[in-house]
């Protein structure tokens, strides 16, 4: 990554950050690469099994393990074992809590930023941590798109950090305006958990009280500094999603096969593909959240130029060009999924209002701006 070729910039108050191009990037390259600041496998996702390092979301198993869990049949064979990324002989375990780790890298690094207040020594349910937990998880149903333990990550993350204002300093940047009132923050909580658990966040507040030290973050446990911190988090954590199943089909496909056997490799994915399906649905993937520093003050445009991925199959994210970029151009990504970025102006406007409080005012709403304020269907694809 070159550093010069972009920068940081405050574009006006309501838009608050954005990024610019100051060199030009060309269709494919990589604009940024950062590992979030902090990260969590979500409640249920690990609940159910899905095998993640409790560090960096890579997984813990092999392809083939992965396929036999999720298709409930131990009878399919992967070929081409040496498609398969995952390192089981580097796997570890916290030896008070088994928590499991890609790597020892990961093990230490994790307990010198947040685990060794986390770690569940007694991992009893009456651990105010677990019941923490369980709380979240029961006004969380999946599909997930948060979990109250990187709350409790960001609070153990201040907790151990030698300079505490740095790391304290490094959250407070991520509110990119004075969006946090009171009249608006019920919508950001919609996003991040039931409508019929709003009303219930003082529960949470108290429990996590009880559960941690909050001594160096009291800002935000008092009953407005936690509907900011609630908000921060809804409107500024990405989802992270790993598989090491998909990083076989990608390895794998990759390769130069003969013909016969290349039509075997795709009808054996197609019809794992279609096994998991029948089995889980579309939960396929070890699935977390992170904040970011770089790539939250990455703006919204349903034209964007520019996507996130996870190319690492761990929670290192990559800003890729999709298109030529200029000098000067903003870089924007979409928040919108694919279908919702294909219906009308007012479906999509309603949206991003709702979940990330803003107009978007960029190049296709401008030139829909006459269109009527019809509600698209979603697509199903
Ligand atoms: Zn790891
Ligand atoms: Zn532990
Ligand atoms: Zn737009």
């Amino acid at each position: 990554m070159n550093s010069n070729d972009f920068d940081i910039r405050l574009i006006n108050e309501e838009k608050g950050k954005g990024i610019f191009a100051t060199g030009p990037f060309k269709v494919g390259d990589v604009i940024l690469k950062e590992k979030p600041i902090v990260s969590c496998q979500l409640s249920w996702n690990l609940d159910y099994g899905y095998l993640a390092c409790d560090n960096c979301l890579k997984p813990l198993e092999t392809a083939e393990e992965n396929v036999h869990r999720l298709t409930g049949n131990k009878m399919i064979f992967l070929p081409h074992a040496e498609c398969c990324e995952t390192k089981t002989e580097l796997i570890t375990q916290c030896s008070e809590c088994d928590t499991k780790y890609c790597s020892i890298e990961c093990q230490n690094e994790a307990y010198l930023r947040y685990h060794k207040t986390l770690c569940l020594r007694e991992k009893h349910e009456s651990h105010p941590l677990v019941q923490l937990n369980e709380t979240w998880k029961n006004m969380h149903y999946p599909p997930e798109t948060g979990t109250i333990m990187l709350f409790a990550r960001m609070v153990a993350l201040v907790n151990q950090a030698n300079n505490k204002d740095d790391i304290l300093s490094i959250f407070s940047k991520f509110c990119h305006s004075n969006f946090c009132t009171d009249d608006n923050i019920h919508q950001v909580k919609c996003k991040l958990m039931e409508e019929k658990f709003i009303g219930q966040f003082n529960i949470l507040r108290q429990m996590m009280q009880k559960a941690l030290n909050t001594e160096f973050t009291s800002h935000w446990f008092t009953p407005h500094g936690f509907k900011n911190l609630i908000a921060l988090v809804g409107t500024n954590a990405q989802g992270i999603g790993t598989s090491a199943f998909s990083r076989w089909v990608k390895n794998v496909s990759a390769l130069d096969l003969p013909r016969e056997e290349r039509i075997d490799v795709d009808k054996l994915i197609d019809r794992i593909y279609d096994e998991m399906e029948e089995e889980v649905g579309s939960f396929l993937n070890n699935e977390g959240t992170g904040l970011y520093v770089l790539q939250s003050a990455l703006n919204h445009s349903c034209v964007p130029n520019a996507v996130v991925e996870f190319p690492f199959s761990n929670n290192v994210l990559v800003v890729r060009a999709i298109r030529d970029i200029q000098p000067e151009e903003e870089i924007c990504i979409s928040y919108l999924d694919e279908c919702d970025l294909e219906r009308s102006r007012h479906s999509r406007q309603k949206t991003l209002s709702l979940l990330y409080m803003f107009t978007c005012r960029c190049d296709k709403c401008m030139s829909q701006v006459d269109d009527p304020d019809l509600t698209s269907e979603k697509y199903h694809y």
